[in-house]
C-alpha cells in the first residue's frame, strides 16, 4: 500500500509542515552539518543562553560500554532531553559515540578531527569511559591497547591521543565510571596495561578551557542519572544561566557522593537495631555478609539504579564499594566480612537488643485506635490481637506522661474526657453526649 494513504500519526500531523527539503547528506559528518544548520531550527529549550549547541565526544579507553548502557537508561534527565534540546537553559547536545553514532567511518572520524583542529564552531565536552592504558607499552610489542580511527597510512589512532588532543580546548572534561574516574577493574593489581584514570593521565595542573578540573562521575556501571544530572548542570553553567556545580576535592559531584550509601540504605534501620542477615534473601542489614556500605559514597539507594528502581541493597545486594577510588582491591575480598564490623555491628547488636523490645512495646500501643483501649477489644476478623499486659501498661502510661508532658492531648480539650462503659462510645462535641451502639 502507498505510505501516503495511510492516515498520518498524531506526531507527525503535528509536525506536518515541517517539511525537510534538502536529504540529509550522510556522507558528510554531523559537525559538518552542524556548521550549516539555521539558527531558528533551535527547539525552545535550548533557545535560553548564548550557546545553543554544544558537542559531546565519547571517547572509549578499557571500558566494556557498561557506562553507555547505564547512560541510556538515564531518565531525569534523558539522553534524549539532552540531544533535542528540551531542557531549558541548556544548550542541545550532539553527541558523537562509537558504538550508539549512526555515521561510521570517515564521517564519523572527521567530527573527532574538527573538534581537535578547533573547526568546531561550538564548545565541546570529552566524555571518556574506561580506564586510560598505558599506549608506551603495547608501542613496545608494535601493538596498541584502545584505538578509534586511522591514520593516512592505516595505523591505528590510540584514544589516549585523542584525548591528549582533545582535552586541552574542551570545556569540560568527564570521566564516566570508575575505569575511567579511578582506574578500576582494568588498574587492579596484576593489571599487564598500566591503566590508570583520567585524571592520573592528564595531571593535577589539567584544567579545560572553562578552567575545570577533571569531572568525575564514578560507578561500576554508574547510576546513569548521575552522569546526566551531572553533564546537565555543567552545561547550564556554560551556558551562564547556572552557578557552578559543587564538586569535592576529588571532582566528584559533591550533591551526589556526599553521603554513604549506608545513610541512605533501606535497611540501615536493621543495622541500628542490631540484626543481620545470615544469608542472601534476608530482609535485615547485609553487613556480617559482607556489605561496605557504611563506608562508601554512593547514591544508589535513594536515586535507584535506573528510573528510581533498583539498586544493590534495594534488590538484596551487598555493597562492594564500586564507585570508591580504592576499589577493587581495597574492597577484596567480595563477600566477605569488612573487619571494622566486629566493632560496630557487635556494639549495634547489644545497643539494639535493649532498645528494641521497648520500641515493641510502643508500638503495640501505636497500633490500637485509641477506642480499642476503652472497649477493650478490637474487632478484627483477621485474627486475635493480643491485650498488653499490667507492666507493658504501667510502662505506657509513664510514656504518654512524658509524651504529653507541656502539651495537651489532640483533639480533646482538658476537662471533656468522658469516661466509657463498654459497649458504648461517646464523643464531647460542643456539649453533647452521642452514644453509639457498637453491635448495631
Ligand atoms: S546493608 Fe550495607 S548499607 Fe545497608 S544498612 Fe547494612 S551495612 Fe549499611
Ligand atoms: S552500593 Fe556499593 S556496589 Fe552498589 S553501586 Fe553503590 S558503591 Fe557500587
Amino acid at each position: 500500500m502507498e505510505s501516503s494513504l495511510l492516515p498520518r500519526a498524531p506526531l507527525e500531523q503535528e509536525h506536518a509542515d515541517e517539511v525537510v527539503d534538502a536529504p540529509i547528506d550522510f556522507m558528510t559528518s554531523s559537525a559538518e552539518r552542524e556548521l550549516t544548520r539555521l539558527p531558528g531550527s533551535e527547539r525552545e529549550g535550548a533557545l535560553l543562553g548564548p550557546v545553543k549547541v554544544v558537542h559531546a565526544f565519547w571517547l572509549a579507553g578499557m571500558s566494556c560500554d557498561g557506562c553507555t548502557v547505564a547512560v541510556t537508561g538515564a531518565t531525569s534527565p534523558s539522553v534524549e532531553d539532552l540531544l533535542i534540546g528540551r531542557l531549558p537553559g541548556v544548550p542541545r547536545v550532539v553527541l558523537h559515540h562509537p558504538v550508539t553514532s549512526v555515521e561510521h567511518g570517515h564521517a564519523f572520524m572527521r567530527n573527532y578531527e574538527m573538534a581537535a583542529n578547533g573547526e568546531l564552531n561550538a564548545p565541546y565536552v570529552v566524555i571518556f569511559e574506561g580506564s586510560v592504558p598505558d599506549e608506551s607499552r603495547a608501542a613496545e610489542t608494535g601493538g596498541y591497547w584502545c584505538a578509534m580511527g586511522s591514520e593516512t597510512v592505516p595505523k591505528p589512532i590510540p584514544t589516549t591521543t585523542w584525548l591528549t588532543r582533545m582535552a586541552p580546548g574542551a570545556a569540560a572534561v568527564i570521566a564516566i565510571g570508575t575505569c575511567a574516574t579511578w582506574g578500576g577493574i582494568p588498574a587492579a593489581y596484576g593489571n599487564p596495561t598500566g591503566s590508570m584514570s583520567v585524571m592520573d593521565f592528564l595531571g593535577k595542573d589539567y584544567l579545560s578551557a572553562l578552567g575545570l578540573p577533571v569531572i568525575n562521575v564514578p560507578g561500576c556501571s554508574p547510576i546513569g542519572d548521575n552522569f546526566t544530572e551531572t553533564v546537565a548542570a555543567t552545561l547550564l553553567f556554560l551556558n551562564g544561566l547556572g552557578p557552578l556545580p559543587e564538586f569535592d576535592e576529588l571532582g566528584r559531584p559533591a550533591w551526589l557522593f556526599g553521603q554513604t550509601v549506608h545513610q541512605g540504605c533501606v535497611r540501615a534501620g536493621f543495622y541500628e537495631e542490631g540484626t543481620f542477615a545470615e544469608r542472601y534473601g534476608d530482609p535485615e542489614c547485609l553487613v556480617e555478609i559482607g556489605c561496605w556500605g557504611p563506608v562508601v559514597q554512593c547514591n544508589i539507594t535513594s536515586r535507584g539504579a535506573i528510573n528510581h528502581v533498583g539498586g544493590c541493597m534495594n534488590t538484596g545486594g551487598v555493597c562492594i564499594g564500586c564507585t570508591m577510588p580504592g576499589f577493587p582491591d581495597r574492597f577484596a575480598p567480595f563477600y566477605k566480612r569488612p573487619p571494622g564490623t566486629i566493632v560496630s555491628s557487635t556494639t549495634s547488636r547489644s545497643v539494639g537488643s535493649f532498645i528494641r523490645p521497648l520500641r515493641r512495646i510502643t508500638m503495640q500501643f501505636n497500633n490500637r485506635e485509641v477506642l480499642w483501649d476503652k472497649t477493650k477489644k478490637v474487632p478484627s476478623g483477621w485474627g486475635h490481637v493480643a491485650e498488653p499486659g499490667p507492666v507493658k501498661k504501667g510502662m505506657h502510661y509513664f510514656y504518654e506522661k512524658w509524651q504529653f508532658l507541656n502539651a495537651e492531648k489532640p483533639g480533646r480539650k482538658r476537662g471533656t474526657e468522658i469516661p466509657l462503659d463498654e459497649g458504648e462510645f461517646a464523643s464531647a462535641g460542643a456539649g453533647k453526649i452521642v452514644p453509639i451502639d457498637l453491635e448495631r
